[in-house]
């Protein structure tokens, strides 16, 4: 089903093609006068401090859905309150169309949990707040329950300090491709950008460290991401992190990515104990041999098992394995088994991701689109009755554009084993510096409101090496910039 739009308030068109696509998928929504199956008028009126939203449908059996609101003005609110009930008075529509209830209602947005901190800050309790997100955007029971869940593991975990900052250090190489990739991480080849580009990340490492000082900032957690940093060689890892825990001594945490097992040798998991790393993830992906190899990941479940069981053995006691539910070809039962092999692991911590199909990504220049809806819904379900079967707790949520489902990639973990840095980025209620290529610093605010600014280094390796200068200048600005 293809849907044009038309619409009186042209910059919420987007909000009304996220909520189309909530009940018809990707490519569901198109511009008005764009070959369609359906045409939904949109019309915007205020009359006695009132907003009326009215969402029509025609091309079949025309119906009509209408919102009213008290109307706002002024800035950011009336902005984020009119995007609402337009959004709103369109998921009415689609709601009455198909007679279904989407798991997330009407949340379109990436962090849901924000909602409800919100609601909480407004007086609210956990449980009114819940209960005010339920009503509001017709989130499902499981959903609620789901972010309620999170919120309490982050008791003890979400902090809200200025001058506390986490450090990311991305390694942008990887052995060959995930088909599902859409990050800006090349094939690391024969090696040759390595050293340069280590070279350029060490000057951006002591720039950080200066800034740090220079600007009174105070050190929380350390991630080291990626691509995939045990793509490099001992040697090159064991340099990384003497530089890292020199300038960054003291994190909280210090997690490092080992995401592939074909990255993995003794000789490396040495390296990263021996600078004190904590935690890392291995990541399966799927413990099926045939997807991993239709996927592009250049090794086997055995490899997996075989990389877990060597990190136990050299001391690692906090190990993440991220899965991905519905990956092209699988079935719930493929699912499962995965998560069974991964509870005989047992790993620390489980992250359930969704495809998500990424325009970027290879999967989706190869034409393939999620199918199956109510399958990756399962597989998602699955997903946290086995981390909890684990014994772990949801912590941190977030949501994708081009996901199977709709739905949301979740990390679990045990009590106490839950990883700071990534509530931090998923709350943002840490800065963020963020070092290397394709990294996006972030700069969080409280005065009179929330204000969050981001200064992105360049994602093209070559370039990165070429400008580091300029990269750790913008970073300054961003953290100076009221005392420059
Ligand atoms: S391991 Fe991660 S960064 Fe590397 S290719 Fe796969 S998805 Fe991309």
């Amino acid at each position: 089903m293809k849907i044009g739009i038309q619409t009186q308030t042209p910059q919420f068109f987007p909000d009304l093609c996220d909520v189309v696509r909530l009940f018809f998928g990707e490519g569901s929504a198109v511009a008005d006068g764009e070959p369609c199956d359906a045409t939904l008028r949109h019309t915007h009126v205020e009359a006695d401090g009132l907003w009326l939203e009215r969402c029509e449908l025609s091309g079949g059996e025309p119906i009509a859905c209408e919102r009213r609101a008290q109307a706002v003005h002024g800035g950011l609110t009336e902005k984020r309150l009119l995007k609402r009930v337009v959004k709103l008075c369109c998921y009415d529509l689609m709601k009455r169309l198909t007679g279904r209830q989407p798991p997330w209602g009407a949340l379109t947005g990436i962090r849901p949990t924000r909602l409800l901190y919100a609601q909480m800050e407004a007086g609210d309790s956990l449980e009114q707040a819940e209960r005010a997100l339920r009503d509001t955007f017709d989130l499902s029971q499981e959903k609620a329950a789901l972010l309620r869940e999170i919120i309490v593991s982050q008791r003890g975990i979400v902090e809200r300090a200025p001058q506390d900052v986490d450090v990311y250090v991305g390694i942008p190489f990887c052995t060959t491709r995930c088909a599902y990739c859409s990050f800006s991480s090349g094939e690391i080849g024969d090696g040759h950008l390595v050293e340069p580009y280590l070279c350029a990340l060490f000057d951006e490492i002591d720039a950080a460290r200066a800034l740090m000082d220079e600007a009174g900032l105070r050190l929380r957690a350390v991630y080291v991401g990626g691509g995939t940093p045990t793509a490099l060689t001992a040697v090159q890892l064991a340099r990384l992190l003497a530089r890292v825990t020199r300038a960054f001594p003291g994190a909280r945490e210090l997690t490092v990515e080992a995401g592939r097992p074909d990255t993995l040798d003794a000789d490396k998991l040495r390296a990263l104990r021996d600078a004190g790393v904590g935690r890392i993830s291995i990541n399966p992906q799927t413990m099926n041999d045939a997807t991993l190899q239709a996927i592009g990941r250049a090794h086997t479940a055995r490899d997996i098992c075989e990389a877990f069981a060597l990190a136990r053995s050299l001391g690692f006691d906090n190990v993440n394995m991220d899965v991905i539910a519905a990956l092209p070809g699988e079935t719930p039962d493929d699912f499962l088994r995965t998560l069974e092999q991964i509870r005989d692991l047992a790993p620390e911590s489980l992250t359930v991701h969704t495809l998500a199909v990424k325009r970027s990504s290879r999967l989706h220049e190869r034409g393939y689109r999620p199918t199956g809806e109510e399958d990756a819904r399962r597989m998602v379900d699955m997903g946290l009755q086995a981390a909890h079967g684990m014994g772990m707790r949801a912590y941190y949520l977030y949501r994708q554009k081009y996901m199977a489902g709709n739905l949301e990639n979740v990390g679990y973990a045990l009590p106490g084993c839950a990883c700071a840095y990534n509530v931090d980025i998923m709350e943002e209620t840490t800065s963020i510096l963020a070092l290397g290529a394709g990294g996006i610093s972030k700069r969080v605010q409280e005065d009179a409101q929330l204000r969050i600014r981001r200064a992105p280094n360049v994602s093209n390796i070559e370039q990165y090496i070429a400008r580091v200068g300029e990269m750790a200048q913008r970073k300054r600005a961003l953290f100076l910039e009221d005392t420059l």
